[in-house]
């Protein structure tokens, strides 16, 4: 079967490589928008303290997790070596333990139920985390968890088109448009720059941008872009690839360490921003006072770089996961929102058994892309 992907970011890329896994004829398209998500996400995988308590969600979440150590072998063997991914654990910091109480509950419940992947969890007196991320309030408390990950969502997207093309997807660059029978019922394949490329099914991984490609074909996606600006900060000493990510919990801040002296400092969440690409003067200012808050030894470091990426936010917070009801040869897969650094890789294989007529052996039931969203 040929089956054309739409999007190369995290979902995409995923999508692609495990399609050629699967043994489908495979192209991709990319056109290299400015905004990629995958390019600006932060990189924190803990959805155990996700702020989106669907059972659906963790679920799907929980299995992503779960799924992330084999798909980093695998490419591993496909001679992809080059993933920046590392089980670092995970600090949520507070003003006093007692504020901490539900986070402990809530992860011992899972760890009783059998989600094994949280790890140790340990709850740290004030001055405890500091000890673990040196650039943090010495009065702050927290709890530990020694489960979380740090992934570079570029680098595993690299990873994974390089092992795509390797095992012999072809890559094309430009701008696709879905092709569709004259009904419009049924996807044909897509254009780019004049060029028809048939296919027996297309994957829309086109984050937020996806709502757009949809649109001729009368398939409304209740999607949205969501501006994140978020900071990259390069310190003078110290290591800092081994540093706990700081989890949002009680804010929506966060940080996390990478190679080369850099801390990443996040996130604003701008719903409503539109695909309005540019730095704001409020945004950075916003994310440097909640972060310096509670990491004033970053005060000293150099401000290196921001990103400005859109989220793919659906109404219902739900992924956009499957076949549209009414377009035949079309898989949707986008939506994930704050978390598809998370959850995108592994719903990217969901996606490609979808294209290939396959049950994706997790129910997506509720994830269904052209859903309206109640209340
Ligand atoms: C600031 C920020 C921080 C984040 N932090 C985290 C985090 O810590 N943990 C986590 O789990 N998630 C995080 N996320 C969320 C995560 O980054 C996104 O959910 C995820 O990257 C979305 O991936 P995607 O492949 O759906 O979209 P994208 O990465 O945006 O990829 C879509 C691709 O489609 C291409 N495209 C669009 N239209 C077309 C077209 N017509 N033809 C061809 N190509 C097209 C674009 O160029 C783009 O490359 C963060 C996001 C942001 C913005």
């Amino acid at each position: 079967m040929r089956i054309v992907v739409v999007g190369a970011g995290i979902v995409g890329a995923s999508t692609a490589f495990h399609l050629t896994q699967l043994g489908a004829e495979v192209y991709f398209v990319d056109n290299n928008t400015p905004g990629r998500a995958t390019f600006a996400g932060a990189g924190i995988v803990c959805p155990w303290l996700s702020q989106n308590r669907d059972p659906r969600y963790e679920e799907l979440s929980f299995a992503a997790v779960r799924y992330y150590p084999e798909l980093i072998a695998s490419l591993a063997a496909a001679g992809e070596t080059g993933v920046d991914y590392e089980l670092v654990g995970g600090l949520v910091v507070a003003d006093s333990v007692q504020e901490l109480d539900f986070v402990v509950e809530r992860l011992q419940k899972y760890l009783e139920h059998g989600v094994k992947e949280i790890g140790r969890v340990q709850v740290l007196q004030a001055g405890g985390p500091k000890e673990l991320f040196p650039y943090l309030d010495p009065g702050l408390a927290g709890v530990y968890l020694s489960g979380a990950i740090r992934v570079s969502g570029e680098s595993l997207r690299v990873a994974l088109l390089n092992a795509a093309v390797k095992a012999g997807a072809k890559q094309l660059s430009g701008t696709a448009a879905l092709e569709s029978e004259r009904s419009g019922n049924a996807v044909v394949g897509v254009r780019v720059d004049g060029e028809i490329i048939s296919a027996d099914a297309v994957v829309v991984a086109a984050g937020a941008w996806s709502a757009h490609l949809c649109r001729p074909l009368d398939l409304r996606l209740e999607l949205e872009p969501q501006r994140g600006q978020i900071l990259h900060l390069t310190v003078s000493q110290g290591q800092t690839e081994a540093l706990p990510v700081i989890v949002p919990v009680l804010s929506d801040y966060y940080l996390l360490g990478f190679r080369d002296s850099r801390v990443v400092m996040g996130a604003t969440r701008e719903t409503g921003s539109g695909f309005d690409f540019r730095v704001t003067a409020g945004g950075v200012a916003e994310v440097l006072q909640e972060g310096l808050r509670i990491a004033p030894g970053l005060n000293t470091a150099t401000l290196t770089e921001i990103r400005v990426g859109f989220r793919p936010l659906s109404k219902d917070g739900l992924p956009l996961l499957g076949h549209p009801s009414s377009t035949a040869g079309l898989v949707i897969a986008t939506g994930l929102g704050r978390y598809g650094l998370t959850v995108g890789p592994f719903a990217g294989l969901l996606a490609a058994k979808l294209a290939l007529g396959e049950t994706p052996g997790i129910n997506v039931a509720g994830f269904e892309p052209d859903r309206r969203a109640t209340g």
